[in-house]
């Protein structure tokens, strides 16, 4: 692994996070992306579905798009580590330290910055100059499963909910919102032989709730035993479980990252940037309207052009400061 500095290390190579890298790469920065799965995409490399919503990719699938991410990466040569998973960041913020840093890594020349981060994975630490939090979300699981794993109990969406082999199989859902009834009636279309929906609220559009039958939706407290693949003790062959999803944030305690009440990413409307000066946080881990691909990638355009400025700023400041006075 090369010894240097970099302008931003960015966590995830989702939409948002290869948004970023790749616009500050063609902006003429450093960037490197550190990602925990074995592929770039994101949440969007697990979705086979196409993906309708996004003007200037029609008839792609997530997958699809996924591949296109790549592509995006490459053509801006943005380096990529995959299966690397970043466990802890320290901040350096000791003038004397980043002083040393930066002049062992013949950057002291070009750079008035104060602070540097020294970013932790699998055994290896790098340093940069920013650090951008594009780590995305993960379905929340069920209490009932206390971290266990159950062959015939698929939470959130993706590959294993698509590729389900649900034909003449007794599917119960359990969650209230969109997913939930958009895959009960996949489920449904792939030849169930019934399908229940189990939800203390319903808060899915009218369009999926009128979609299913009123005897199919049971709405209010239930009991969910994971073991026995009963639902308010009535068994099932397939249990699918939609609670929504929460921040991924593990490792990334040590920043001191301030999270709205559900956990997400505080941030600036116009920069992107945290409670933490010099730390990002993009895409769906931020506490932003309308988590999509699109508004992801948008994200990552906006901390791109914030981090952009910063460093304009620091080597303005050394050149300034390297003028004679006369
Ligand atoms: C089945 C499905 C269908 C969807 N359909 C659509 C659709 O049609 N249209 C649409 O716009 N959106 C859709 N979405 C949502 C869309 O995929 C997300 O909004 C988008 O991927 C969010 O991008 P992101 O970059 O913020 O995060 P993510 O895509 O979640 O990427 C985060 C990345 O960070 C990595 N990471 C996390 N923590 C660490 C760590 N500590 N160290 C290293 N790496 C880390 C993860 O491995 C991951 O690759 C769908 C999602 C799913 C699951």
């Amino acid at each position: 692994m090369r010894s240097v500095i970099y302008d931003a290390i960015i966590i995830g190579a989702g939409p948002a996070g290869a948004s970023c890298a790749v616009w500050l790469a063609y902006l003429g920065f450093s960037p490197l992306i550190i990602d925990a799965s074995e592929r770039v995409g994101g949440l969007s490399a697990h979705n086979p579905f196409e993906d309708a919503w996004n003007v200037t990719a029609p008839g792609l699938t997530g997958e699809e798009v996924a591949v296109q991410i790549k592509r995006s990466l490459d053509a801006a040569r943005v380096p990529v580590l995959l299966k690397m998973r970043v466990n802890r960041v320290e901040i350096i913020e000791d003038a004397q330290q980043v002083r040393e840093l930066l002049s062992r890594h013949s950057q002291a020349e070009v750079s008035n910055c104060q602070r540097l981060f020294r970013v932790f994975f699998d055994g290896h630490a790098l340093l940069s100059r920013f650090v951008v939090v594009a780590s995305g979300v993960t379905p929340r699981f069920p209490q009932e499963l206390a971290e266990k794993k159950y062959e015939h109990v698929l939470v959130g969406s993706g590959h294993h909910t698509a590729y389900y082999e649900y034909a003449n199989k007794k599917v119960a859902v359990l969650g209230g919102g969109d997913n939930a009834f958009e895959n009960a009636i996949y489920a449904q279309k792939r030849g169930a032989l019934s399908v229940d929906i189990y939800a203390r609220h319903v808060r899915a559009q009218k369009k999926w709730f009128d979609s299913l039958e009123q005897k199919q939706v049971h709405t209010g407290e239930y009991l969910f035993d994971p073991q026995a693949l009963t639902v308010n003790g009535r068994k099932y062959d397939v249990v699918l479980v939609f609670y929504g999803y929460q921040a991924q944030l593990n490792g990334l305690d040590s920043l001191g990252l301030a999270c709205s009440e559900k956990g997400y990413v505080n941030t600036e409307v116009l920069t992107a940037e945290t409670n933490v000066s010099g730390v990002y946080a993009i895409g769906e881990v931020s506490n932003r309207h309308h988590p999509c691909i699109v508004t992801s990638m948008a994200d990552g355009v906006v901390a791109a052009k914030a981090i952009q400025k910063k460093l304009e700023q620091e080597s303005a400041e050394v050149e300034t400061a390297s003028v004679p006075s006369c």
